[in-house]
């Protein structure tokens, strides 16, 4: 029988370690962010006192070979505050209130951005989802397979996700290096964009 997910006790896994995507070349990706999220989110940054960094993340249109850049801007990310690119700045990593699994506390919780709300989802069909196999509940399940009983919300931000980042079939697709990481890790692109083929993981 399928189970039900669950967040294992005390883990904030997902807000604190960021991967690099789709290779160490692009350097590390951070939190996802729909362009209507971007201004919620650097208004709740100013408003708070934190520092934060927000890059470009998928770009669409410009086919051109002299273009340089995408039309327009699909989603951007909010990238991690250590060096080499992980903890989420809005995470509380030092204090003494837990989140309600006892892992770190978000101090935007109410407002956290659809990614972070459909994390760690990654597709629903009308009686299981599947979630990523990252995910530290998958880890020590070993399964990625679970009920959809208690993941509307999740559910609901991933069809959000999912419908306000769709594009036309064909369309040029550009991915933007963040030459963010641990130096040791190896060499990285330079920041900016690069044209890639569509594979349907853009939004990972
Ligand atoms: S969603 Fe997964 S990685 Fe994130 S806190 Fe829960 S168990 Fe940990
Ligand atoms: S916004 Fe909140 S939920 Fe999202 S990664 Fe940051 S701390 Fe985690």
């Amino acid at each position: 029988m399928l189970k039900e997910f669950r967040c294992v006790e005390g883990c904030s896994d997902c807000c604190i370690n960021r991967e690099y995507f789709p290779s160490k070349a692009f350097g590390k990706i951070g939190v996802l962010l729909l362009p209507k999220e971007k201004e919620m989110i650097e208004q709740l940054a100013e408003t708070r006192g934190i520092k934060i960094k927000i890059l470009p993340r998928i770009g669409v249109g410009g086919a051109s070979d002299h273009g340089a850049s995408p039309e327009s801007i699909l989603v951007y990310q909010l990238m991690g505050k250590e060096r080499d690119g992980n903890v989420c700045p809005f995470l509380e990593t030092n204090g003494s209130e837990r989140s309600p699994h006892g892992g770190a506390r978000c101090t935007i919780y109410d407002q956290r951005p659809a990614a972070c709300k459909a994390y760690p989802l990654v597709s629903i069909d009308p009686i299981i989802s599947t979630l990523d196999s990252k995910c530290s509940y998958c880890v020590s399940t070993k399964e990625n397979m679970v009920c959809n009983l208690g993941l509307s919300t999740e559910m609901k931000a991933l069809n959000e996700i999912m419908h306000s980042t769709c594009t036309d079939e064909g369309a040029q697709l550009w991915r933007y290096a963040t030459n963010v990481g641990d130096p040791s890790d190896g060499k990285m692109l330079p920041q900016g964009w690069i044209k890639v083929p569509a594979t349907g993981k853009e939004l990972e």
